[in-house]
């Protein structure tokens, strides 16, 4: 069933599942369950990170599920209090540990923290932690063109990912072109607005579930998968889960696409990149 997912190819060469499972907000001692029942459905991109709290319990289930690890993709991230050189490399090796892996395959800075001004040193952390092999891909979360521009400007590895917050109601157009430009797949995170949008209840979501007989979290779920984001939806649901999943089964027009795409409002549900130091 998982073959239905997707390959994108990375920058470097690696792929990823276009389609994955997020842990953010689910609780350490939950996520065992969660994660074994998200491997169940189908899910073997998942994407966790330090801050989260749960590396342990996604590691209990990965270890628990008898999957092969060439078939699953792993991505943690960095936390801000653990950037620069030394703290960069005790905070990967430590989620390594907690992961229970001998690599992950996505290694990102979770924030810029432009204030502290310690990304492009961490970021040649990251560049030293790739070349072990211990994390095959290396990229950047919630980063801005400016952030992306001193990167490219003054480190030698092109982020294969920005991670940001990615929905309807909040595009970001200025830097997913920039990304585009360079090479750097967009990972979409809080693709259904964190529930905090009433995304559901827009005509252009309504309608084009009701023609096409799916859910408005499937409609807009494939909205990022036609865009050619990669996404991993969150639930601690196993029947949404499941509904999350199925989402190959039908394609929204190009007319449906631009409808949901005109439902840019500005509207940030999480910190704005530059705030958050
Ligand atoms: P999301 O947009 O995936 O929303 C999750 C919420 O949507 C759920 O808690 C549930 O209430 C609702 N939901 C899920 N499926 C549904 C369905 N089928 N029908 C109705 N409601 C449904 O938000 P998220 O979890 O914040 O984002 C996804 C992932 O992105 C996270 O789990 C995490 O891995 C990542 N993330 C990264 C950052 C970052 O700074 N890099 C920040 C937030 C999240």
């Amino acid at each position: 069933m998982t073959n239905i997912v997707p390959n994108l190819t990375l920058n470097d060469g690696h792929t990823i599942p276009q389609l994955g499972f997020g842990v953010f907000m689910v609780e350490p001692a939950e996520t065992t369950r969660i994660v074994a029942d998200a491997l169940e459905v189908g899910y073997r991109h998942i994407d966790t990170a330090a801050i989260y709290g749960n590396e342990a319990g996604v590691g209990a289930a990965l270890g628990a599920s008898g999957i092969d690890r060439s078939e699953l993709f792993i991505t943690t991230k960095l936390w801000n209090t653990r950037q620069g050189t030394q703290s960069a490399f005790d905070a990967f090796d430590e989620s390594l540990d907690k992961l229970g892996l001998d690599y992950v395959d996505l290694y990102l800075i979770h924030w810029p923290t432009p204030k502290n001004d310690r990304y492009v040193e961490s970021w040649k952390a990251l560049e030293k932690i790739r070349e072990t092999g211990r994390a095959r891909s290396i990229g950047v979360s919630n980063f801005l063109v400016p952030h992306l521009e001193r990167l490219l400007d003054e480190t030698d590895v092109v982020p294969v990912v920005n991670q940001i917050e990615l929905h309807p109601a909040l595009q970001q157009r200025e830097v997913t072109e920039y990304c585009r430009e360079q090479g750097i797949a967009i990972e979409s995170w809080g693709p259904l607005g964190q529930g905090k949008y009433p995304l559901f209840d827009e005509p252009a979501v309504a309608n084009a579930a009701a023609e096409h007989g799916v859910t408005p979290a499937q409609v807009v779920i494939r909205w990022h998968l036609q865009l050619g984001n990669i996404v991993f939806p969150k639930s601690n649901r196993r029947e949404r889960m499941q509904e999350n999943f199925e989402v190959f089964g039908f394609e929204l027009s190009e007319a449906q696409v631009a409808a949901i795409s005109d439902l840019e409002r500005d509207g940030r549900v999480g910190s704005h990149p530059n705030e958050l130091n």
